[in-house]
């Protein structure tokens, strides 16, 4: 989080203060530190650069144009899980053969961009994944470089929305259906495999299920290569967890340095390439909501503190039950109290709440607050729900700042609408 601190009283990022920033655009927006994306980035690499790897940043936690292009110049690759998003990630500057295409239902046009784009790596999902692709290639006269994904039945202590890595999960082809599926696939035409893939979750706060599934993928890979089949690399998904809640020891994830030699220790010297597909690890603590307090409303029993941002601008909290540090953006007193609020937004839902009795020092109508870890799964999880336009991304460079993705007019929010002219 260091770069997200307070000079003279202020919230800045980086050498940017936040207070300039909602001047300038307005609130709700989201802010994005350049140089905490570039760390974030430079350590997952550098944790693994005993061998031959590839980090590929896992673009649905954060697809604003200019965020990809700051990881596409670093060198990063990138995950994709859409055709749109590897349109997204070509136009953002990743070359094709940085790109690894994951996702369980890849429709036939989807796959026929990325065979046509001839991208790194397709992750195949499924047996009939693999025999459309396997048809579309053909049909374009080209190969599809592909890695299983294995469902390699570890369980994760997360959230289950984000646990993907159990039988009964939808992601990944049993684990009993590997081998002979890469046996088949290996003769097919239009076909290059290259390895196999996992990928057990989000927000992985402890080492040992990676442990689990790193040995599954490892042995797989000996039972493959004792069967004379070729595998030159292994994709280890992403998932890693990060802090949320900053002075609370055990809420810290893994450190990438740990994951790094975790996995080192088991492929090293393997002759594999390591491809890793980290989201919320790179971009969660690159990233505030920024919102401002419109109302506070004394209850009976509770004071509501009612912000401009609502669950269709940051939907982590009513989703997933997420826990996101709220930080006053104006310093408070050293010995100023803490007080409870329940902070919500102006949605027409009960789920709009972002906290319930969160001790927060005082704050009056017009101050402005911060939602700490919301660069991954924050604005690209957003909707227009409640005639609510999308709000603007700002991204910090050092003392610079640009708004990268604009606020849109209440025009452009109805321009793709029309009424039929029989009604
Ligand atoms: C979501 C996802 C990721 C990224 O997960 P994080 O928890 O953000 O690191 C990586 N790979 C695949 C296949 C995913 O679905």
């Amino acid at each position: 989080m260091d770069h997200f601190c307070y000079h003279n009283g202020v919230l800045h990022v980086e050498d940017v203060s936040v207070e300039a920033i909602a001047a300038e655009v307005g609130t709700p927006f989201y802010v994005y530190s350049r140089a905490t994306l570039l760390r974030h980035y430079e350590v997952m690499r550098d944790a693994l650069s005993g061998t031959d790897s590839l980090v590929c940043f896992a673009m649905k936690a954060n697809s604003n144009k200019a965020v990809l292009s700051v990881l596409a110049a670093a060198g990063a690759g990138v995950d994709v899980v859409s055709a749109g998003e590897m349109h997204m990630a070509l136009a953002a500057g990743f070359p094709a053969n940085r790109i690894v295409f994951s996702g369980v239902g890849k429709t036939r046009a989807e796959l026929e961009a990325a065979v046509r784009a001839g991208i790194h790596q397709i992750n195949v999902e499924s047996e009939n994944e693999l025999y459309t692709l396997a048809e579309v290639a053909r049909g374009l006269g080209k190969r599809a470089a592909i890695a299983f994904r294995v469902n390699p039945d570890v369980g994760v202590d997360t959230h289950e929305k984000i646990a993907t890595g159990r039988k009964e999960n939808k992601f990944g082809i049993d684990w009993e259906r590997i081998v002979p599926l890469y046996q088949l696939a290996s003769g097919m035409p239009g076909i290059d495999v290259k390895g196999i893939g996992v990928h057990i979750g989000s927000q992985i706060l402890d080492l040992v299920p990676f442990r689990r599934a790193f040995e599954r993928v490892r042995d797989l890979v000996a039972t493959l290569r004792a069967s004379g089949l070729k595998v030159e690399r292994v994709d280890l998904g992403g998932g890693m967890g990060i802090p949320y809640r900053r002075n609370i020891n055990d809420q810290v994830g893994p450190e990438p340095r740990d994951y790094g030699a975790l996995a080192l220790e088991h492929f090293r010297g393997m002759g594999l390439q390591v491809i890793c597909e980290p989201g919320r690890l790179i971009a969660g603590n690159a990233g505030m909501l920024v919102s401002r307090v419109v109302y506070i409303k004394k209850g009976e029993t509770r004071t509501f503190l009612v912000l401009d941002a609502g669950q269709n601008d940051l939907i982590r909290p009513t989703l997933y039950d997420a826990y996101h540090e709220i930080i006053p953006v104006h310093q408070a007193d050293a010995g100023a109290p803490l007080l409870p609020f329940d902070v919500v937004g102006p949605v027409c839902e009960t789920g709009d709440t972002f906290a319930r009795q969160r001790r927060l020092p005082p704050l009056e109508e017009g101050d402005l607050v911060a939602f700490a870890t919301a660069g991954a799964y924050g604005a690209v999880m957003s909707s227009t729900y409640n005639g609510r336009p999308l709000v603007p991304e700002v991204l910090v460079s050092g003392d610079r700042m640009a708004v990268v993705r604009r606020r849109p007019t209440l025009e452009e929010m109805t321009a793709l609408e029309s009424v039929p002219d029989w009604l």
